[in-house]
């Protein structure tokens, strides 16, 4: 193993990310040492890096990221499931690391809510052991805690990096919280990576049509090319609301609404348009508002009236994301995940940070 591995850094908001090297430490009790074959970049690196969320600097930017085990540390023979761990093996972890000791943790068991949680990538310092902390990097320093995977049989890297976070995120939210049944009619609002892998898991679980309404063209032509919705709605076309919930209701049975809306535009304008457009008795889940963009006017009158659920989700926990790299065969023989991907080396990372902020790609992955 080389001495040391190049990371991306964000040294200030809103200023280019600097390839930097770290040395590799020797892997402690419990930790282990990944060579980072692909990582993703996701629209929350964008927000982070203009200073939207409150995080500390420097710091080695990418919470997505598949690679291989370097270096096992004492004590480390097996992956999260119980599967035996070698040097050499394929692997995906979980971005985050909960406490497991605290109310929300071991009482509630909602791990993603938990308030000490570790996260590569989002708040783990370059500037303190063990520095190579993020997943824009050669190589990463998995912790003690870690939730490490074996790739499963008929996994590849190139399916876990084409959906990253958002893959995970839609299991939570869509299989976990909020559950599709078969032949139900689904609306999905936006088109980017939450949405697209939100509106497979609604085709995966069995709904009878699935009605995205997002933007811009670009992205609602590539999820029709590859099977994923069966409506597509241009909000930038359709720019009149309520020209755009004639149109999304007119696909729903007998104009009655969607049995399921899934927020997954991140505009909080959406949430009130999603409410709009679900039927009476219906379920509404608000998954896309990852950045807080501040409070939006709604019409409670119509939850009540309606009679409607509504459902949040925050990020994933080891079970979800267990549960993503599960289901990633069924979903690769059925749509075509490569067409998500856009490869850069390392050493263009800015050159990704701005296709992806300009909507430009759907998956920008840098390649080690
Ligand atoms: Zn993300
Ligand atoms: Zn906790």
């Amino acid at each position: 193993m080389a001495a040391t591995a190049r990371g991306a850094v964000l040294h200030a908001f809103h200023e280019p990310l600097v390839v930097e090297s770290a040395p590799l430490p020797e892997p402690e009790p419990g930790a282990v040492i990944a060579r980072i074959d692909l990582a993703g970049i996701c629209g929350t690196d964008i927000h982070l890096s203009h200073g939207h969320l409150p995080i500390p600097t420097p710091l080695i930017l990418g919470h997505e990221a598949v690679g291989h085990v370097a270096a096992l540390g004492p004590g480390v023979e097996r992956d999260f499931t119980g599967a035996p761990l070698a040097v050499g093996d394929a692997i995906a972890w979980t971005s985050s690391i909960p406490c497991g000791r605290c109310h929300w943790c071991v009482v509630e068991g909602e791990r993603t809510l938990c308030d000490t949680r570790r996260v590569y990538g989002i708040n783990q310092r370059f500037d303190q052991f063990p520095r190579l902390s993020g997943g824009f990097a050669e190589a990463i320093y998995l912790q003690p805690g870690s939730a490490i995977f074996k790739l499963p049989a008929g996994v590849t890297p190139e399916m876990v990096i084409a959906l990253g976070c958002a893959g995970p995120t839609a299991y939570h939210g869509v299989i976990d919280v909020t559950g599709i049944k078969a032949g139900e009619t689904v609306v999905v609002q936006g088109s980017g990576p939450v949405g697209i892998a939100s509106a497979i898991y609604a085709h995966l679980s069995g709904a009878a049509r699935v009605i995205i309404v997002g933007g811009p063209q670009s992205r609602l032509d590539l999820a029709r090319e590859m099977g994923v919705g069966d409506v597509h709605i241009d909000i930038f076309t359709v720019d009149d609301p309520a020209a755009r919930r004639a149109m999304a209701l007119a696909e729903t049975p007998v104009g009655r609404g969607a049995d399921v809306v899934l927020e997954c535009a991140g505009v909080p304008e959406a949430v009130a348009e999603g409410i709009d457009l679900a039927r009476r008795n219906g379920r509404m889940l608000v998954l896309g508002q990852y950045t807080d963009r501040g409070p939006t006017p709604i019409n409670p009158h119509l939850i009540t009236k309606k009679q409607l659920t509504l459902h949040g989700s925050w990020a994933f926990a080891e079970r979800h994301y267990l549960g993503h790299l599960n289901a990633l065969p069924a979903i690769a023989a059925r749509f075509d995940l490569e067409r998500l991907i856009a490869r850069y080396p390392l050493d263009r990372v800015n050159d990704a940070m701005a296709d992806m902020a300009g909507g430009r790609v759907m998956k920008p992955v840098l390649t080690m």
